[in-house]
């Protein structure tokens, strides 16, 4: 590490998941960055929907002790040994960060699918991650934050990058009718995705009015499931043809089996959500209708770019709903989201202190 930088040994604050439903806060030895690596101090790290089965000790990727945290943004508080001038990244630069972390060797990583790589790391899962005053990050995985953008939207990038990859495999055009079940922050950055896109049919599914009304402010068409459920609802809808693309970002068997029943033949459903393993699908479907199913991924590091560009010029972003808290109110706001609080975003603070 370079001069003024933190005394190797000295602690910081972190939220620490210890069991299941069980985060505390700890004191725990600063992170040393390694040559490759810059130490942010963590500004902002947002909660995600994809860390709630972790809390819930359902994650066979998330195991305690460990600290959550993948969305993250900071400035950079010391750099590793090998970290020259030519990476351009200085200590007090405003930045975000890549949370995958690839092997960049194997054919995945050459191909630009870095999701796909069978090496990854994710912070916050597979390595510590940004619910600390500090975490440390390989340099080439950091993104310098574009003047004008403030930190709170900085964090939100990784949600985005996930946003633009599922609709990138959707493969819709702007002539698509398009179904989303879940406006939680996925699904809402993936309406706005397909807004961008040209998408002019966005119907969407979601049962927290909260949510619900953030999608119909985006001018998405809301739809309830009805009686008869969400494929009859959607056959009404499109004069008994289906839509073209399904997209699920809950990731429960009733939401997979729903988007599939309302394709149109030839129509794709791309998966997102992670909630269930197993799912009971009429297969036979797919063959007579020649359906495609896709799953999309978290994101190589072009979606992630691009992400950041589409948030400072304000072509997608979280707004309504943000919530900020202290870190030490993690625990309870992870509680909240497993029991249905409908914040597009929780953003923790570890810099915020008890007042
Ligand atoms: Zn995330
Ligand atoms: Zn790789």
């Amino acid at each position: 590490m370079t001069a003024h930088t933190l005394p190797v040994g000295t602690n910081m604050p972190a939220l620490v998941y210890e069991a299941p439903r069980v985060m505390t806060m700890r004191d725990v030895p600063i992170p040393l960055p390694r040559p490759d690596e810059v130490l942010i101090e963590v500004e902002y790290s947002g909660i995600c929907g994809s860390e709630l089965s972790g809390f819930l000790g359902q994650s066979s990727i998330r195991q305690p002790p460990l600290v959550f945290g993948h969305e993250i943004s900071g400035r950079i508080a010391a750099l590793g040994d090998d970290v020259d001038d030519s990476w351009q990244a200085h200590v007090g630069d405003p930045v975000t960060a890549n949370p995958l972390v690839s092997c960049g060797r194997c054919d995945f990583c050459a191909r630009g699918r870095q999701q796909l790589c069978p090496r990854r790391l994710l912070l916050g899962a597979t390595l510590p991650g940004g619910n600390a005053r500090y975490v440390a990050v390989p340099v080439a995985s950091v993104l310098a934050v574009p003047e004008g953008m403030d930190l709170a939207t900085a964090a939100m990038v990784e949600p985005v990058a996930f946003a633009l990859r599922a609709v990138e495999v959707s493969t819709v055009t702007p002539a698509s009718s398009v179904l989303v079940v879940g406006a939680g922050a996925i699904g809402l950055l993936i309406l706005q995705v397909l807004a961008a896109s040209g998408v002019r049919t966005r119907y969407v599914v979601e049962t927290n009015p909260d949510r619900l009304a953030r999608a119909v402010a985006l001018g998405c068409i809301p739809l309830e499931r009805g009686e008869r459920g969400l494929p009859s609802m959607i056959d009404e809808v499109t004069g008994g043809r289906g839509v073209d693309v399904a997209i699920d970002a809950v990731g429960a068997p009733s939401t997979r089996r729903e988007c599939m029943l309302s394709l149109t033949p030839g129509g794709t459903m791309v998966l997102v959500g992670l909630h269930s393993d197993e799912t009971e699908l009429p297969l036979n479907t797919v063959v007579r209708s020649e359906l495609v199913i896709r799953g999309a991924f978290a994101y190589s590091p072009v979606h992630f770019r691009q992400g950041l560009a589409w948030l400072a010029e304000g072509i997608v972003g979280l707004k309504a709903g943000v919530v900020v808290a202290r870190l030490d109110e993690g625990q309870k706001w992870y509680e909240q989201l497993v029991s249905g609080h409908p914040a597009s975003k929780v953003l923790l603070q570890p810099a915020l202190q008890a007042s």
